[in-house]
């Protein structure tokens, strides 16, 4: 796989070359990367690597992609925002492979997003016996296959009548328990006005007919004096029973969640399909047991179908779940909602789709590929990335890991620091060369801890058995630091954020997705900073506290306070553009007239906590600003949307806020995803911090010098899902080195 790559340079290497990068944080650097080649961009969080290759290089990409259609087209699509750069030139046709979650419509499993269900199906169409049709009599997603009870969804949805209705109360009374319906709204207004009830009544006191009409309307029968009235469920049913629930938000979703309630569609057992389409059958196993099956298992039963008509089916097929296996995934099933999946995994799944492709001379753009991965499967990951390269493509990484940066023909970095302290380039070049503090950090290997501290006690988890886990027991020793390892899929999640989570009640998880940002959100509102400045400012100058509130009358009308503006797309993430009224600082003029030792609010709150430190002293201001700059954030504008925060940061300010009221247990799920060695060192020296305060931490991680710096490891195996779920190994990281597991050698490789 590995052909030999010309030296950059050596030719006229023709290079991708941005000038004047001024994005976010950077100081107006001028950039150029070589085309064809594999260039990782490393640096500490927050030193400006997003901004630089999503930002300024792909968003720029995507802004000339969309300049080159006609103007009909063009005017439909979002417009993007030109990134702040003097210029940029031969960058091409670019994809990013982030790490987004691939959406949560319950209609997208691995299979589908991969293109190897519908490789499967055609499969079926042509080879299963009896053949019912063509592939769509095999598609969960169109009418021809699927399973007319739950039109393919594998769940069916009903609505629980006595959380909808209060029965003791009247409908003028608040009844109805559910926001949209509410007393005086719209909805009741239809109850109220179609004459057929007293709304002063309380339900419980309705006659069985009143009741049934109430549910269901009069729709059916024709003539009523007083016209057509839906019905109370059958409206419900219409417009609330198909909803997605990640479109929803807050109180909506709440009571959504109470009032709906989802079970396996008893027609088709979850099986999404018709039952002829459940009944086909390929050398003895149906097309749900397939896609059932984990992957690595169906290649072979792929491979076992000969007959000489599908071959060129059967090919193609075996070379999409070879691409899963062979990085890393061959222990998820094709029929896995892809909401489900990590981050890591997610963006592992959209490689697949494009080592496919055939295209070259395209422009990848990945977001830390290794991120999620063990050290085990990390090379084959390099490997594909390389074969991207191989076909023609420019490959371009964000990544730390120091194995994958060294496969890298050319390395960027970016620093020296966060935020303000970064934004310059400050290497170009091969690896050797990277001789700065955090380039050399990047090549150190793990220290492995020596002398573990004493535990205080155990946590005891008893007969685990979620997901792939093969009744586990074991000890989680308290009061010292815990690494759970073991490849992706082995079972490290299931076993510390639901057994784990179930030993002990009282345990505070910090994983990234946990942080429900809101577009409100920011680290100030989230670490609830906004009121005692809001308060600060209302007493300097005499005025109501409203006024320093986006919310309320101080914010930009035309955001509504939010600084950025949303345009929802329907099958995309909403595009995301900086509001020109306010330039992003949410407050109208009128709030933006007064000053607090001479700031307004929009400036203190660009201000990162290390310069507000400088502004407050007050005790209910100052402690949390001090712990955004012990988790390593103190570079982060106090005002940034929580949305536009990375998955390491959200995880870190979650940690900050936690830091406030402490727990016993801590419990984080790959703390070092998105931070570079340099951004670890300062990790470890927060959860060193927590254990010297006599707290238990259990870090769920891949990364090495986390594993060396425990006192203790559970490493779970010996392999992914099926092969996985038991515990290999327990006990001190020195001895991890010598155990014959899978994270042990990695280990032990690390070391030499
Ligand atoms: P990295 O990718 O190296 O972690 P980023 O490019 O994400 O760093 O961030 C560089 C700086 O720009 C940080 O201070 C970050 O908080 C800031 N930043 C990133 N995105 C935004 C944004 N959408 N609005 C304002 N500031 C941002
Ligand atoms: P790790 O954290 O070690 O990567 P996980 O605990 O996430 O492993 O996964 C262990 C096994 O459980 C895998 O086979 C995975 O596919 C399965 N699994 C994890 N989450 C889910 C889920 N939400 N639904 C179905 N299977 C799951
Ligand atoms: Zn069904
Ligand atoms: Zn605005």
């Amino acid at each position: 796989m590995s052909t030999s790559v010309p030296t950059v340079g050596r030719m006229h290497t023709e290079r991708i070359r941005i000038v004047g990068a001024r994005e976010h944080n950077l100081t107006g650097i001028d950039v150029d990367i070589p085309k064809r080649r594999l260039t990782a961009v490393t640096g500490v969080s927050g030193s400006g690597k997003s901004s630089l290759v999503f930002d300024t290089l792909a968003a720029e990409a995507q802004r000339q992609l969309n300049e080159t259609y006609t103007s009909f087209v063009r005017n439909r699509l979002p417009r993007y925002g030109a990134p702040d750069v003097d210029a940029m030139h031969r960058l091409g046709a670019t994809i990013v492979v982030d790490q987004r979650r691939l959406g949560g419509n319950a209609r997208s499993t691995v299979g589908t997003v991969t293109e190897a269900a519908s490789l499967l199906r055609l499969l079926y169409s042509r080879a299963a016996r009896p053949g019912i049709g063509d592939s769509s009599a095999f598609s969960f997603n169109e009418p021809a296959g699927w399973c007319p009870e739950c039109t393919g969804l594998g769940t069916v949805r009903s609505v629980d009548i006595g959380a909808l209705l209060d029965t003791g109360r009247s409908l003028d009374d608040g009844a109805i328990r559910f926001p949209t319906f509410q007393a005086g709204g719209w909805m009741w207004r239809s109850l109220a006005e179609s004459g057929h009830f007293d709304t002063g009544k309380p339900l419980r006191d309705y006659t069985e007919a009143e009741w049934q009409l109430l549910l269901r309307g009069d729709t059916g029968t024709a003539g009523r004096p007083h016209g057509r009235y839906e019905g109370l469920l059958t409206r419900f049913e219409r417009i609330w029973l198909g909803k997605d629930v990640a479109s929803l938000t807050g109180g909506t979703r709440a009571a959504f969640e109470r009032v709906v309630t989802q079970r396996r569609c008893p027609a088709c057992d979850g099986a999404r399909l018709s039952a002829a389409a459940r009944g086909a059958r390929l050398n003895g196993h149906t097309l749900p047991e397939c896609t059932a099956m984990e992957i690595a298992e169906l290649v072979p039963v792929v491979t076992a179908v000969t007959d000489p008509t599908v071959a060129p089916v059967v090919a193609a097929l075996r070379a999409q779940l070879d691409r899963l296996v062979s990085i890393g995934l061959g222990y998820l099933t094709l029929d896995r909602p892809t909401g489900t999946l990590s981050g890591g995994e997610s963006q592992r799944v959209k490689m697949v789709k494009h080592l496919g492709s055939s295209l070259t001379d395209l422009t990848y753009v990945f977001d830390e590929p290794s991120a999620g991965l063990h050290p085990r499967d990390l090379h084959q990951v390099i490997d594909l990335l390389t074969s991207l390269r191989d076909k023609g493509n420019t490959v371009i990484v964000v990544e730390h890991d120091p194995a994958l940066v060294a496969a890298a023909d050319h390395v960027l970095e970016l620093g020296p620091g966060a935020g303000a302290a970064g934004g310059r380039l400050t290497h170009a070049g091969p690896l050797a060369g990277l001789d700065t503090d955090t380039g050399r950090r990047l090549r150190r290997p793990p220290v492995v801890r020596t002398c573990p501290r004493p535990a205080t006690g155990a946590i005891s988890i008893r007969g685990a058995h979620q997901h792939n886990l093969r009744d586990v027991d074991v000890a989680v020793p308290t009061g010292v630091l815990t690494a759970v390892t073991g490849v992706a899929g082995s079972g490290k999640s299931s076993l510390v954020c639901t057994g784990l989570v179930a030993a002990c009640p009282a345990a505070v998880l910090v994983d990234q997705a946990a942080v429900h940002v809101s577009r409100r959100s920011c680290p100030a509102t989230y670490l609830g900073l906004l009121d005692p400045i809001r308060a600060l400012f209302a007493a300097a100058n005499g005025v109501s506290p409203a006024l320093f509130s986006p919310n309320a009358e101080g914010g930009c009308r035309h955001c509504g306070g939010l600084g950025l503006i949303y345009t929802d797309l329907a099958f995309l993430d909403p595009m995301v553009t900086v509001c020109e009224h306010c330039g992003g600082e949410r407050f109208g003029p009128e709030a933006l007239r007064y000053r607090l030792a001479g700031h307004t609010i929009g400036a203190l709150l660009r201000m990162s906590a290390v310069q507000a430190v400088e502004v407050f002293g007050q005790p209910r201001i100052r402690p949390v600003l001090e712990r955004l700059v012990e988790v390593g954030l103190g570079y982060l504008p106090l005002g940034q949307p929580s949305t536009t925060l990375s998955g390491g940061e959200r995880q870190r300010l979650k940690l900050a806020a936690e830091l406030r009221h402490p727990g016993r247990v801590y419990l984080f799920d790959e703390p070092t995803t998105g931070l570079h060695p340099a951004d670890t060192d300062g990790l470890l020296a927060i959860f060193d911090r927590l254990v010297a305060r006599g707290h238990t931490v259990v870090v769920v991680e891949h990364d090495l010098d986390v594993v060396a710096h425990a006192d203790h490891v559970i490493d779970l195996g010996p392999g992914a899902g099926r092969q996985g779920g038991r515990v290999v190994f327990t006990g001190p990281p020195a001895d991890l080195a010598a155990a014959d597991t899978a994270t042990g050698r990695a280990l032990a490789a690390a070391l030499r």
